[in-house]
């Protein structure tokens, strides 16, 4: 048996694993006790990550071959990689020259590894051309990229992991850690056991199982975060709570936000959040007194039309009273993908450059452009996630690259994006499973390796980078996705840059990955000081410059932040309703989010049956008086009815949701909830009923909040 140490697929916490093998076969998984994110533990995910990769698994769900079709009425071909890059190749030159390189977008996905998102972040702007290029982290953290820029002058979370074991108080706002980053959830509960005394406070509609858990649950009105957030920096101010020596040294902008929350008082914030003011002022001295305060939160905040104002709000609570770059404190976002912290650094997002560089200054475009070896990049961010399919849906680009995920489930208006992969002229999708939704519109189909079968490097929430490494070789034809692009552009250079020097002169992904490395140097995140080798040995923090002994825990230590001034900045902020309001009409909030023991949209997750043991389908959740109210017994078959559409579930009673909250998990598809669209046209999955409100800050789509109403069906 031969062991090889890697790291979980699946979600930020970003767990080190031991992954046990015979020849080409995966047997078994078991944490990795040397692994600084988990030490040995693992999640039901993370443990029965090997059953994802049995022959079973690979005969049935795999995609083991290329296959091209020319257009989506014929059946699929299977090819050999040459004929099917000769003639993609063919393509995307034709496409070219009708209609610019801009007509070509790249949607592609957190869970790729550093040295994908290179490839195609340098395939894209490099040598193709387009701006267009974006990844499904745009509906996951997005909101916290920008919160964490406009208020520290940087995308680097502050803290680290061994922060919980520090703090004196945990405050979670946004995050069901317990289901959705559960090896950080079991460290919450080990420092709990040891340190009776932490408190702990959950900000959060619902009562999950991490509210369970808190001291002080507040159980706030969906969408009232920054009311709250406001509430309880107007109690800090006025009840000399807040920190005025560190406010006058670190940052800026105070004044400007002391007036902005002024009027926010415990009373107005409580009839917001429809909390007791005693709660909000209990919680307020929590935070400002206990002598080290971290914060935690993910989605419920960041999938927002206000993301970045939630973001920002809670940061400023934390510069209010001096809780960060000390142990134990700051404010710490935590992701959902495992490399969704990979793709930010490397730039693959349409408004980000590689090393933390923006794609609207022209110094940092040069930059890149000299890195790479081009003459220039495109002069400007390019089209976010949802912003790519309504320039499909209306024409303006013609073909779709995607990679490693599945918009025509996961991206909400559902309607508007399978309009879009209709419309496209060309859409390739480079997978390692079948069976998408998004496949169903594809003309080409590259099988990419997965967990288990490849080499890179991921970087979890808490900025640690990781080795990923191969056990096994790929099934069937399937290639690394870095390859896939590689091989791609080689092919297109003579035509795109001919007589000039290669791009991508790349036979190992740590090449790719020394190229990333030196876009750091300088930067905030440089990690020129790591090497593939040093990173075999153990996973290391950045910023790790060149010379530094190891990566950095915290940062801000010294007070200084990353801003042009070097202080941390208030922004005033107000607060405002969710974009879809409750009426009469449809007088529910639906919100959606993930289960405990499944992942995404089932494509690895749904290959373990023991994940479907604690929910075998999906049930819209409600609460049990909201079920009477509605006349509705348990598992009954209701129509939920949007503005975008219906779809068809059954009810279950849910006490941990409030009066007029719904609830549904966010991974099935067709196969469960088939729907119909505003025109009658059958949609799949939740999002067919999600909004696509945007932060405008962000552009993170609000899919925590949709106005819904429910009709029972009756059956013949
Ligand atoms: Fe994997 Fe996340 Fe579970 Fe860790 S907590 S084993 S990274 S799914």
């Amino acid at each position: 048996m031969r062991e090889t140490r890697s790291t979980c697929a699946y979600c930020g916490v970003g767990c080190g694993v031991i992954i046990e093998s015979e020849g080409p076969r995966i047997t078994g998984v078991r944490g990795d006790p040397d692994h600084p994110a988990n030490f040995g533990r693992l999640c039901s995910k993370g443990a029965s990550l090997h059953l994802t990769a049995q022959p079973e698994v690979l005969a049935s769900r795999r995609l083991l071959q290329p296959q091209w079709r020319e257009d989506r009425a014929q059946a699929w071909q299977a090819s050999g990689w040459d004929e099917v890059q000769d003639r993609l190749v063919a393509r995307l030159l034709a496409l070219r020259a009708a209609h610019g390189p801009e007509a070509l977008g790249f949607y592609v996905s957190g869970q790729l590894l550093t040295e994908d998102y290179h490839a195609f972040n340098k395939l894209a702007r490099g040598l193709w051309g387009t701006p267009h290029i974006d990844s499904n982290s745009r509906l996951c953290m997005s909101s916290a990229v920008v919160g964490y820029k406009k208020a520290l002058g940087a995308d680097a979370p502050p803290c680290s992991y061994e922060d919980v074991e520090r703090a004196d108080c945990l405050f979670i706002a946004g995050s069901n850690t317990a289901w959705a980053h559960p090896v950080l959830f079991r460290r919450i509960e080990a420092a709990k056991a040891a340190r009776p005394g932490l408190r702990i406070i959950v900000v959060d509609p619902r009562r999950t199982e991490t509210a369970e858990f808190a001291d002080l649950h507040l159980a706030l009105r969906p969408g009232s975060d920054v009311a709250l957030f406001q509430g309880l920096l107007h109690v800090m101010i006025w009840q000399g709570w807040i920190r005025a020596d560190y406010i006058a040294a670190h940052t800026e902008g105070f004044e400007a936000v002391r007036e902005a929350v002024r009027a926010m008082t415990p009373a107005r914030a409580a009839q917001l959040c429809g909390l007791p003011e005693a709660q909000i002022i209990e919680a307020a001295q929590l935070f400002a007194q206990s002598p080290a305060t971290l914060s935690l939160y993910c989605m419920g905040l960041n999938q927002s039309s206000a993301g970045t104002d939630k973001n920002q709000a809670l940061i400023q609570l934390h510069l209010a009273t001096g809780q960060i770059g000390r142990p134990g404190t700051g404010p710490f976002s935590l992701t959902g993908q495992p490399n969704a912290m990979g793709g930010r650094e490397a730039g693959g997002m349409a408004t980000l450059l590689p090393g933390h560089r923006d794609p609207a200054s022209a110094v940092d475009r040069a930059e890149v452009a000299r890195l790479w070896g081009v003459e220039q990049i495109p002069d400007r961010p390019g089209k976010t996630a949802v912003e790519m399919f309504e320039a499909a849906e209306a024409g303006e680009i013609k073909a779709l690259w995607i990679a490693c995920t599945d918009p025509a489930q996961s991206l909400p208006r559902q309607s508007l994006v399978r309009a879009a992969l209709q419309r496209c002229e060309l859409v390739v999708l480079q997978d390692a499973f079948t069976g998408s939704a998004t496949a169903e519109f594809a003309h080409v189909l590259l099988p990419a390796a997965t967990w288990g079968e490849k080499e890179g490097t991921v970087t979890n929430s808490e900025r640690r980078i990781s080795r990923v490494r191969a056990a096994v070789p790929p099934p069937g034809d399937a290639r690394t996705d870095w390859q896939i692009v590689r091989d791609l552009a080689r092919r297109l250079e003579p035509a795109l840059r001919p007589g000039q020097p290669r791009l991508f002169d790349w036979n190992h992904p740590a090449e790719a990955w020394l190229e990333h490395r030196a876009a750091t140097r300088g930067r905030d995140l440089d990690i020129t000081g790591l090497s593939y080798a040093g990173l075999e040995v153990a996973p290391q923090q950045w910023p790790c410059p060149a010379g530094a002994a190891q990566g950095r825990a915290r940062l801000y230590e010294d007070g200084r932040f990353a801003t042009d001034s070097g202080r941390a900045r208030f922004l005033p902020i107000a607060w405002r309703a969710p974009a879809e309001p409750l009426t009469v009409e449809r007088p529910l909030q639906l919100s959606t989010g993930r289960l405990r023991d499944q992942w995404h949209s089932l494509s690895r997750s749904g290959t373990v049956p023991a994940a479907f043991a604690s929910a075998p389908a999906p049930r819209l959740g409600l609460h049990p008086e909201e079920l009477a109210r509605h006349g509705l017994r348990q598992d009954e078959l209701v129509a939920v009815e949007s503005a975008r559409g219906t779809l068809h579930v059954r009810v279950a009673a849910d006490p941990q949701l409030g009066l007029r909250q719904a609830w549904l998990p966010m991974h099935w598809g067709s196969e469960y909830l088939l729907g119909r669209d505003e025109e009658g046209a059958a949609m799949h999955g939740v999002n067919s009923l999600s909004q696509d409100a945007r932060c405008p800050d962000s552009a993170q789509p609000e899919l925590k909040f949709a106005a819904i109403r429910l009709r029972r069906v009756e059956l013949p």
